[in-house]
């Protein structure tokens, strides 16, 4: 026997209670009790996206969200400007071009952060631009960008502020309202802890008016049609109603604890994973600003990567991550996102100093947990 010990970037674990919420018989979505239900999920959203703005609630994973976030906002020909910081930021490339956007695209090496005076100057030399799209963790690199000083820059022009948090909400503190985001997708599969399945989608007054003048054509993730509904604590097709019930569950567990403590626990959860990587003398990927939500380490030299994540999973039951692209062998990857805490730290640290031992790396067992434990123990 094994035991699983899931500390993936997602999906990530998923609380027992909202485990046993989604084993409920199923109910209509059109039906009076639902309503309610919706209401409840709907309202929390709203909590978590630190936002009065309407938060949507599409059946699709988060990148179903990321596409609805484009084409209900532009039309073809738009100039549009994406800091690309790694893989997700790719993810916005591609879909702003398979909808016939103009694309301006700021190339950040991986493992570092876009910084606020790069997007002015491209908006600056560029007054068409209609929107900005960032990531606030690129998970592929493990770096968070400063969402809060880039907001500050896209709000002095007309352009929308679109931000990809499906790996950062809940892990950082992101003020949607505050800091003037228009448009804030997240996914359920993530820092919410349920199954992948849900994407969330928060619209800004100002995304909404130029969602009226918008030419590109969307018949499923038609976010108007998703608002009305929404309105009437409904989804605009069949809503997915076990993963709505499952949100209610986690969003009152994180209620429970408080967002600022919800926070403060992701921030200490990641610095005690890297005082461990740092003990065992391996280098974090991050050049600059490591996420919250997770840790990208890389790969001694001499030690394969892939190796480090396929002996964690095969000899100890831990799922991280790989590295991707062309960070494949050369990184991999612990989440310490959502439903985790000290010993998930304590577990993924062991598990790696026990697969470095095995392959040949000089390790002095017990060195990265001490290091974790220091942290951990206040
Ligand atoms: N953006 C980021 C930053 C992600 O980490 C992910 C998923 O890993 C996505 C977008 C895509 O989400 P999904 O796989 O749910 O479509």
């Amino acid at each position: 026997m094994q035991k699983k010990h899931l500390l993936a970037p997602g999906p990530t674990p998923v609380p027992p209670e909202a485990l046993l919420a989604m084993a409920m018989p199923m109910i209509h979505h059109r039906a009076p009790d639902f309503l309610p239900i919706l209401d409840s999920a709907k309202k929390g959203l709203q909590w978590l996206f630190q936002t009065k703005n309407d938060v949507l609630i599409l059946c699709s994973t988060g990148t179903g969200g990321m596409v609805g976030a484009v084409t209900n906002f532009l039309s073809p020909g738009d100039d549009v400007l994406i800091a690309n910081c790694g893989k997700f930021g790719e993810r916005w490339i591609n879909i702003c071009k398979t909808y016939g956007l103009n694309v301006h695209e700021i190339v950040v090496e991986w493992g570092y952060t876009v910084k606020p005076d790069q997007i002015e100057a491209e908006l600056k030399k560029n007054a068409k631009i209609k929107a900005v799209f960032i990531q606030a963790t690129d998970t592929s690199t493990g770096v968070y960008n400063d969402v809060k000083s880039l907001a500050v820059v896209v709000k002095k022009t007309d352009a929308l502020f679109i931000v990809d948090a499906v790996s950062a909400l809940v892990a950082h503190d992101i003020r949607t309202d505050e800091w003037g985001i228009d448009v804030m997708i997240s996914g359920s599969q993530k820092g919410v802890m349920l199954p992948p399945g849900l994407a969330f989608v928060s619209v800004s007054d100002k995304a909404w008016k130029m969602a009226d003048v918008a030419k590109t054509r969307e018949f499923y993730f038609n976010f108007k049609k998703e608002r009305e509904n929404l309105a009437k604590n409904q989804t605009n097709f069949t809503s997915a109603v076990s993963l709505i019930i499952g949100l209610n569950t986690c969003i009152k567990i994180l209620q429970e604890e408080g967002l600022q403590n919800v926070f403060a626990r992701h921030e200490k959860l990641a610095k005690a994973t890297r005082a461990g990587v740092s003990a065992l003398e391996l280098k974090l990927f991050p050049k600059e600003s490591p996420s919250f939500a997770l840790t990208a380490v890389e790969a001694p030299t001499g030690v394969d990567g892939q190796s480090i994540y396929k002996n964690l999973r095969e000899n100890y039951g831990i799922t991280g991550a790989g590295g991707q692209d062309k960070l494949k062998g050369k990184i991999f990857r612990i989440a310490h996102l959502g439903y985790t805490d000290t010993f998930d730290i304590i577990t993924a640290i062991a598990g790696i100093e026990m697969v470095l031992k095995r392959l040949g790396y000089p390790v002095k067992l017990g060195t990265g947990v001490a290091a974790v434990e220091e942290i951990l123990i206040k």
